[in-house]
């Protein structure tokens, strides 16, 4: 069925992907009506700045997204023979056109006493990191002085170790893998997030297993006591963050009959195997990819809004849909903001994209700043750019994400290629 006056958009979600495109079409359809169904207490807040706000440096209404209506509700079925979402508060909706927005949940690892608190629930003293709720949780469990273990070395788990440094916790970062930040980052520059972070205070260790959490009672529930690693030694603490990875929130498409594979899967119009109902955002897979970045969602946001709204017009004026062919953007990491002097801690600026380990026959150019902790690298496949590292120093972040984007072959001559590592034209 075509978008046209009267239209009902249902969007479930309302974090980064769903808030933005409820955003952009409830103004520019005055026709269509959206509802934005959210199930978090909070307006919608960007997510990436969570670590801002647990460090102290933002309140967390300044991390508010452009204001939305959205309904504080959670979808727990959708019934899509009658096209209805149905709440949990027993309420139904319904729908012309439905949006999955759902995002990702937090990945608990398989700990031994993690649900020994009972009712499903963590022990206290353990989070995730993952909403503004587990942000303020863990706000008001830090002060100076607690000692905190976080689990997981990757983005989440070094932006939640940097925070809490800066609350002044005594912080141990705990990473099962080689070094930290695999996924984004090769192992020298890794070294250097780990400097950083050692020169911060914070207790690294790599290539280390937890197997579980000691708790102890505490009134009718049970808090953390230690982390125990996988050779048996006890790592006294206070708080645990798990930080262990995202999983797409998949639960209510799956239910619903959908094609789900590790993300919901959508096709060029954001569609699912049902055509009235679309997916955006870390919950969505696309050309075989889950993103779970922000970048990602806010471009499939985009990209959804110019489609529907494009059918709106098409309605009167028949015209081709336009299409989403996948993010290519770089994505800049939030590590800490330049406000330095308020927390003594210095800023760390990082910046990655694509694939940052060589294959045989790949040109890597390295330039490589030890004084200043700086450290820029980029992988040339053929005569692509195919990846690339910024650390400590973002000055050639904007020629390298337009040459990223844009895709094309480069030029054949080595002076061009140096050009991209040291154009610092700006970002
Ligand atoms: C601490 C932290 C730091 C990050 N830093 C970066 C970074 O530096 N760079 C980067 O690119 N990405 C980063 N990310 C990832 C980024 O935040 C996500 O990619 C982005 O939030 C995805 O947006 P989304 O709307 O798909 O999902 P979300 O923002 O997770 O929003 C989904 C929303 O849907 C709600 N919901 C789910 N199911 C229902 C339901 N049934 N009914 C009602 N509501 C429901 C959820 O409660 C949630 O509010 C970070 C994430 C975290 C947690």
């Amino acid at each position: 069925m075509d978008i046209e006056a009267g239209t009902e958009i249902v969007v479930v979600g309302g974090g980064m992907a769903g808030a933005r495109l409820a955003q952009q079409l409830a103004p520019a359809a005055p026709d269509v009506r959206v509802t934005l169904f959210g199930e978090e207490r909070h307006a919608p807040y960007n997510r990436v700045l969570l670590a801002e706000v647990l460090a102290g440096r933002y309140e967390p209404d300044v991390i508010a997204l452009p204001a939305t209506d959205c309904t504080e509700r959670r979808v727990v079925r959708v019934d899509r023979a009658e096209q209805l979402v149905i709440c949990d508060d027993g309420s139904a909706t319904r729908y012309d056109r439905l949006v999955l927005a759902t995002g990702s949940n937090p990945v608990l690892p398989p700990l031994r006493g993690l649900f020994e608190a009972g009712r499903g629930e963590l022990p206290l003293g353990v989070h995730a990191f993952r909403t503004m709720d587990d942000c303020l949780a863990l706000s008001g469990a830090v002060r100076p002085g607690v000692r905190a273990v976080v689990v997981g070395g990757g983005l989440l788990g070094v932006s939640a170790a940097r925070a809490l440094a800066a609350r002044g916790a005594h912080v141990i970062l705990l990473q099962q893998g080689e070094y930290l930040m695999e996924r984004q980052l090769d192992e020298h520059s890794g070294k250097l997030l780990r400097a950083h972070l050692e020169s911060m205070g914070i207790e690294v260790h790599t290539e280390c297993r937890v197997r579980g959490l000691r708790t102890r009672p505490e009134g009718t529930s049970r808090a953390v006591r230690s982390v125990e690693l996988a050779d048996g030694y006890c790592l006294g603490t206070d708080l645990v963050v798990l930080a262990c990875g995202v999983r797409p929130r998949t639960g209510l498409a799956q239910a619903a009959g959908l094609e789900v594979a590790k993300g919901i899967v959508v096709d060029d119009e954001l569609r699912t195997s049902d055509p009235l109902i679309h997916a955006i955002g870390d919950c969505s897979q696309h050309g075989g990819v889950v993103y779970g970045l922000a970048n990602a969602a806010r471009e499939q946001a985009d990209a959804l809004a110019s489609l529907l709204l494009a059918e709106a017009a098409r309605a009167a004026h028949p015209a081709a849909a336009p299409r989403y062919t996948g993010t290519r953007a770089l994505t800049r990491l939030t590590l800490g903001g330049s406000r330095s002097s308020e927390t003594g801690i210095a800023p760390f600026d990082l910046a990655a994209f694509g694939d940052p380990l060589p294959v045989p026959g790949d040109d890597v150019l390295r330039l490589t700043d030890a004084t200043r902790g700086a450290y820029r690298k980029v992988v040339i496949r053929d005569d692509r750019l195919v990846g690339g590292i910024l650390l400590g120093d973002l000055a050639a972040v904007g020629t390298l994400a337009r040459t990223w984007e844009a895709d094309e072959p480069l030029p054949a001559t080595s002076a061009p290629l140096l050009h991209l590592l040291t154009n610092d034209g700006g970002s």
